[in-house]
């Protein structure tokens, strides 16, 4: 196993925020390579899609802090990068709430295009998974194609509601636009994942660290 090595999940004191006390003597800001810190800088600016993400995420950030929800706020960013046709990528499971979703943002004038996660219908037995839970239907989730869908519809931005841990990842590596989350998926917390943090020095104790 690789040696530990603290970083800024290990930094109880943020200073690369607002400069109000001091860094850590292995802070991760304070150690990177001038060469790094510019060339990251630099592609900001090598794209005009990255131009108008960065700017349009922090502009939303600091006109509604605290005024409106994320879905608003998917809104907001769609039309401030300029799209117009909008992709969604959706859990089957999330499908009552991926229309209202549609709904929403066809009303604000978005064309969109949605796809479920099972769209392609291949067996999970391709995948190598013999042994099914009989409950949850033998096909499985086929996120590329859900991305090949959406790359084929030309879709600016897409969206994700409630993909699978995992099929989000592969979604991601294959979709060509841009993608936003709009739902995590977890079926124990109401697709709530931070609740099992927030509880985590509580209820969620023994379950989470065994203690
Ligand atoms: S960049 Fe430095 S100060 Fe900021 S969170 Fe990371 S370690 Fe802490």
């Amino acid at each position: 196993m690789a040696e530990h090595k603290n970083s800024c999940v290990d930094c109880g004191l943020v200073n690369c925020n607002r400069h109000e006390s001091h860094y850590p003597e292995f802070c991760v800001s304070q150690h990177v390579s001038p060469e790094l810190a510019e060339e990251a800088k630099a592609l900001y600016h090598a794209e005009e899609i990255n131009e108008k993400i960065a700017y349009a995420s922090a502009s939303i950030e600091s006109d509604f802090y605290c005024e409106k929800t994320r879905l608003e706020e998917v809104a907001l960013f769609a039309e401030r990068i300029g799209a117009k046709k909008l992709g969604i990528a959706t859990c089957v499971g999330l499908i009552r709430e991926s229309r209202i979703v549609a709904r929403y943002l066809r009303e604000k004038g978005f064309l969109v295009f949605g796809t479920g996660c099972k769209v392609g219908e291949v067996d999970k037995a391709y995948i190598g998974l013999t042994q099914v839970n009989p409950c949850l239907g033998t096909n499985m989730c086929n996120p590329i194609l859900q991305a090949k869908v959406l790359n084929r519809e030309q879709t600016d931005l897409n969206i994700i509601i409630g993909l699978c841990v995992g099929h989000d990842s592969l979604f991601t590596k294959y979709a060509e636009a841009p993608c936003t989350t709009l739902v995590v998926k977890d079926r124990v917390l109401a697709h709530n994942p931070v609740g099992a943090i927030y509880q985590a020095d509580s209820y969620y104790k023994r379950k989470l660290f065994g203690e």
